[in-house]
């Protein structure tokens, strides 16, 4: 299967379109990640008291939990204007440094998936980072000459899916590390309620409740499930997403009541069925699954992780007792402890 078929995948999607306006503009609306807003409205308020630029920011966590969306509220926070970029989109060290040298003072600078920079491209934002310059070549050979140009300061927002795939150098430039969990159901529920509200959707208690528990923590998911129900509400329903309108259409979706889809299952069931259990190594899921292993890894397995079906072993994943269950398997395993954990 691939990822754009994929309705409860965490990555954006063309259907993701709209979000722009789902996208909250301040602090105060939005919603949970409680630490880590606290920690940033501090930082944002001791910066604008010395006027200066907020410190380099890194963001982590799975995919579709705010990162960018936080981002931008940083930026609005401090007044200040933000450029959008990722890691893949950077190609040459020169295409940093034009978007370097073209910053407003106080700009924040968002770069997504930070950790996919090339190495001399990373390179460029070292002293940018810690000195406010940029080292150029200019010239060709012998006479090729190195000239240091002053930038102004700046903000680097970085995001990615894991911390652990960042360089040690660029990692330790950041001042700030955030890590961005799953959201709760209730908190999800409050996201529905406020993104129905804009986009004038009428749906009931108990239709916010059965979409927040089955988008997997993850916000963006709970959006799109929304204009999914939204859809088949109007053309099934009474207009209204109501208990029976979501279940109607999150079952045509073929999406559990955990939120698992056909994939997660299918991954379930290649640890359980063709490898007793585990422990097996996520490339050979991934040739058995015809998936790439960094797929796997960003948009699969944290949730599983989160619910406690899945153990990431020294020796490779683990299937907990909790994912038999769930798959309706016997586990008739003794090495694994009900946690997954080998024995
Ligand atoms: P990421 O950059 O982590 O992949 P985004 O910032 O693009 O995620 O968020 C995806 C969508 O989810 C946004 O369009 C936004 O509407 C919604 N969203 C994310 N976090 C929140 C939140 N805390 N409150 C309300 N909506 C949110």
């Amino acid at each position: 299967m691939s990822d754009d078929e994929r309705i409860v995948g965490p990555e954006q999607s063309v259907e993701d379109a709209p979000e722009y306006s789902l996208r909250p503009k301040r602090l105060r609306e939005f919603i949970g990640q409680r630490a880590l807003k606290e920690n940033l409205q501090i930082a944002i308020e001791a910066a604008r008291m010395r006027s200066e630029p907020l410190d380099h920011t890194l963001f982590y966590g799975p995919p579709g939990l705010g990162k960018t969306t936080l981002s931008m509220v940083c930026a609005n926070e401090m007044g200040a204007p933000i450029r959008i970029t990722s890691g893949p989109a950077i190609e040459r060290p020169g295409d940093l440094v034009a978007i370097l040298t073209n910053l407003d003072r106080g700009s924040v600078l968002f770069i997504d998936e930070i950790h996919r920079l090339n190495r001399v491209v990373e390179e460029i934002l070292y002293p940018a980072m810690e000195d406010h310059t940029v080292d150029i070549v200019l010239g060709k050979g012998p006479s090729a000459r190195s000239v240091r140009l002053p930038i102004p300061p700046f903000t680097l927002v970085g995001a990615t899916t894991r911390a652990g795939l960042l360089s040690a150098p660029l990692r330790d430039r950041f001042g700030m590390h955030q890590y961005f969990s799953f959201y709760t159901d209730e908190e999800l529920g409050t996201i529905v309620e406020r993104s129905a509200t804009i986009l004038n959707v009428k749906i009931t208690a108990d239709g916010i409740g059965e979409i927040s528990r089955r988008s997997r923590g993850t916000p963006r998911i709970a959006n799109r499930l929304l204009r999914r129900c939204r859809d088949f509400a109007d053309v099934r329903g009474t207009g209204v997403i109501d208990q029976a309108a979501a279940d109607g259409c999150l079952a045509l979706l073929r999406i559990d009541g955990l939120g698992l889809d056909e994939f997660d299952r299918k991954y379930l069931r290649a640890i359980v069925e063709k490898h007793g259990g585990g422990p097996v190594g996520v490339e050979t899921l991934s040739a058995a699954l015809s998936e790439e292993r960094d797929t796997i890894e960003d948009m699969y397995e944290p949730f599983l992780l989160q619910l406690g079906f899945l153990q990431r072993t020294p020796r490779g994943r683990v299937a907990t007792r909790s994912a038999y269950d769930h798959l309706g398997i016997t586990d008739s395993r003794s090495h694994v402890g009900s946690q997954g954990t080998l024995l």
